[in-house]
């Protein structure tokens, strides 16, 4: 798979702008989908359902869970961003603070940026490797190039979802294709809209400079970690409506593979129910007849 050309950023499906009536409504559907579906995961409460996000600046990342988690009770859902690493999480394995945010059964975890920063950005500027501080033995096996060590970390990427899907994780992937043109628009603008300014940093224009380097980054990443257990999905991302709905699609798919549903009450449990209902019911009966029996001693005292 190669980027720019193997995926159109404009593509909105045949739907025009003028539909975007329709697709506000085909949002809603998806939106309201998922919120039936995490409340049956959270009740089946055997797996969990883990979303990845990954794309360039300003491709639409926040906006996106904004849109497409606004239905779904917050206590099944938990977000995380990724950030630069700290020099605690540096002192770890790659994966550490990744494998600590894993969603537990029966809930939904989406991860603003991910393990997928390690083969991105890290492979982009190869001196944030030496950061991290990786034995020069391994790096020496790895051969001199740097190209094994990508190679490796897909491998092990590629059996950590594995071990994941495997144990009731369903992995989600989602690329968020922008181009650089609607990179370009996007950031002039959060330069132009004061309340957009704050999204706004020097280094993002900076970041920018290395476009081809990253579309190729992605590129080996899409081709070396789309597998049968977690695949990508490369969604277009210079029209922000079709990007919502067609990640609102993907997710909700992803539930509706799972199917997960509310447990039954069983027979056994129905009866216990029933004792449980006899018993509280026993309860009201004596407090009754012992408040009565407390009036007429106070009757017969005279009072
Ligand atoms: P933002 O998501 O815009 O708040 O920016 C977060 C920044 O953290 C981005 O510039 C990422 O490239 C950077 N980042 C995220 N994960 C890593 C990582 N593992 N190593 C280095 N930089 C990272
Ligand atoms: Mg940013």
């Amino acid at each position: 798979m190669r980027l720019p050309g193997d995926f159109n950023p404009g593509s909105t499906g045949g739907y025009s702008r003028d539909d975007a009536g329709g697709a506000q409504q085909l949002l809603q559907q998806g939106i309201a989908l998922l919120a039936d579906f995490q409340a049956r995961l959270a009740a089946q409460a055997t797996d969990g359902v883990l979303v990845i996000l990954q794309a360039m600046d300003a491709a639409g990342k926040d906006g996106t869970i904004r849109h497409v988690m606004s239905g779904v009770n917050p206590q099944g859902v938990a977000v995380h961003g990724f950030k630069v690493p700290s020099a605690e999480e540096l002192a770890h394995d790659y994966l550490w603070r990744y494998a600590a945010a894993v969603p537990a059964r029966g809930q939904i975890a989406i991860f603003n940026r991910s393990y997928y920063e390690e083969v991105l950005v890290v492979r982009v500027h190869p001196e944030l490797l030496a950061n991290q501080r990786l034995p020069g033995r391994r790096a020496a096996e790895d051969g001199q190039n740097h190209l094994g060590v990508w190679e490796r970390r897909f491998r092990e990427i590629n059996n950590f979802e594995r071990y994941l899907s495997d144990n009731g994780v369903h992995v989600v992937k989602l690329f968020l294709n922008l181009s650089k043109d609607a990179q370009r628009k996007r950031f002039l603008s959060r330069i132009e809209e004061p309340e957009k300014n704050w999204k706004f940093t020097g280094a993002d224009v900076r970041e920018r400079g290395y476009w081809d380097a990253y579309q190729s980054a992605f590129s080996h990443v899409l081709s070396n970690t789309s597998t049968k257990w977690a695949p990508w999905y490369v969604i277009p991302a210079d029209s922000k409506w079709f990007t919502r709905i067609v990640a609102a699609g993907v997710i909700a798919n992803a539930l509706l593979d799972i199917d997960p549903s509310y447990p039954t009450v069983e027979q056994e449990a129905h009866a216990s129910l029933k004792a449980a209902r006899h018993q509280l019911e026993a309860e009201d009966s004596m407090g009754k007849r012992s408040s009565k029996t407390a009036a007429r001693k106070a009757h017969l005292r005279g009072s």
